[in-house]
């Protein structure tokens, strides 16, 4: 490390140390983060019919696990349905920290897919289905979340049309039928401009809809691929199913990954609420590693600081590749501020960052 950053502040270190870099998140779907709830239009009526009938708490219960739709439907019966739907405490919670979820939802015309339970479960966790790691991102169709590198690197959690779900996965028309679906939301993702709504579903959802219909083993592997796969399909083929052994800033297999050209438009930002916690996190992101790539700080190092770097069995000439990556990482507030006592270029960004010095 270039300098102590032990004695650094914490307000000092998230103040100056973090930050959410545009590059990554113009990735994913945009999303408005001021957005309130508009307000429902409904009707004079204000009782639930035979609803109304059952005690709050059970009235809660069932309706915690009825999709998004249905919930709409019944906020917008009667003031007493809206009152009732409003007052269940996970539909609170999505509309106090992640409000724009319910139209990104409707957008993706996927609004029947999920109950706000599991939207709740999701807002709840703060790991990447895939590594494990902090996972800033929602994928639409699983209301899972991953990371960044995972989204990129885990082709699992790629999008892919049903046309060539079919073509990969050995499946009938009727078959992909029973496969989630959810239509694009035009916009800009990275440098791609997409102008048309395009219907997919994910690489996941097909292989495990395929080794149920082709009553096959999951036999998918557990790190990234490492050699050149024969073609896209089998690609897609060799998706991983379960959480990873691998630390995906550790692939060094970028060359061989075929193009995604739907990449980033299944997910989008989604916030974290822990339990314990009152204030929602949206992933940190560390300058510091983006200066230590940047700065070809690495040339300056010398072994021992190098080998503090990389992981344990991790090749030192793939190094360049790692400290790339590390610029995908975001971190949890407790985990940013372990971090920052490690980060290589902590302490010299800290102190520009206080002196406004370049
Ligand atoms: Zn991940
Ligand atoms: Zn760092």
């Amino acid at each position: 490390m270039e300098t102590n950053t032990m004695f650094l502040q914490d307000a000092d270190i998230l103040l100056h140390l973090s930050y959410q870099p545009r590059h990554i998140l113009d990735a994913v779907i945009s999303v408005d983060e001021s957005a309130k709830l508009s307000s429902t239009t409904v009707h004079r009526d204000s009782s639930l019919g035979r609803l109304d009938t059952l005690p709050l708490e059970v009235l809660h219960e069932s309706l915690a696990y009825l999709d998004l739709q249905s919930l709409r439907y019944l906020s917008r019966v009667s003031l007493r349905g809206k009152a009732v739907v409003e007052s269940l405490k996970e539909y609170g919670k999505i509309a106090r920290v992640a409000a724009y979820t319910f139209k990104i939802l409707t957008q993706a015309k996927i609004l029947d897919l999920h109950s706000i339970s599991t939207l709740c479960v999701a807002l709840c966790s703060n790991r990447c289905l895939s590594c494990g790691e902090y996972g800033a991102f929602l994928i639409l169709l699983s209301a899972e979340r991953c990371c960044f590198a995972c989204l990129i690197d885990n082709q699992s959690l790629w999008m892919i049309s049903l046309p060539l779900a079919r073509h990969s996965f050995d499946l009938t028309k009727e078959q992909v039928k029973a496969l989630p679906v959810m239509w694009s939301i035009p916009g800009r993702y990275g440098d791609v401009f997409h102008q048309r709504s395009m219907a997919f579903s994910t690489v996941k959802a097909a292989k495990e809809l395929a080794l149920m219909v082709h009553r096959l083993p999951n036999i998918s592997a557990t790190t990234y691929l490492s050699t050149l796969p024969a073609n896209l399909f089998e690609w897609y083929r060799q998706a991983p199913l379960d959480l990873l052994s691998q630390d995906p800033l550790t692939t060094t297999d970028e060359a061989i990954r075929p193009f995604d050209k739907f990449s980033g438009m299944g997910a989008m930002p989604f916030p974290s609420l822990v339990s314990g916690s009152t204030e929602a996190e949206h992933g940190l992101w560390c300058r510091g590693c983006e200066v230590t790539y940047h700065d070809s700080a690495i040339e300056k190092m010398d072994n021992s600081t190098l080998s503090e770097l990389i992981p344990v069995g991790y090749h030192v000439d793939h190094i360049d590749r790692f400290l790339f990556r590390m610029k995908y990482r975001a971190w949890s507030k407790a985990d940013f501020l372990q971090h920052a006592k490690h980060c290589y270029s902590a302490t010299k960004v800290i102190s520009q960052e206080r002196t406004g010095s370049p």
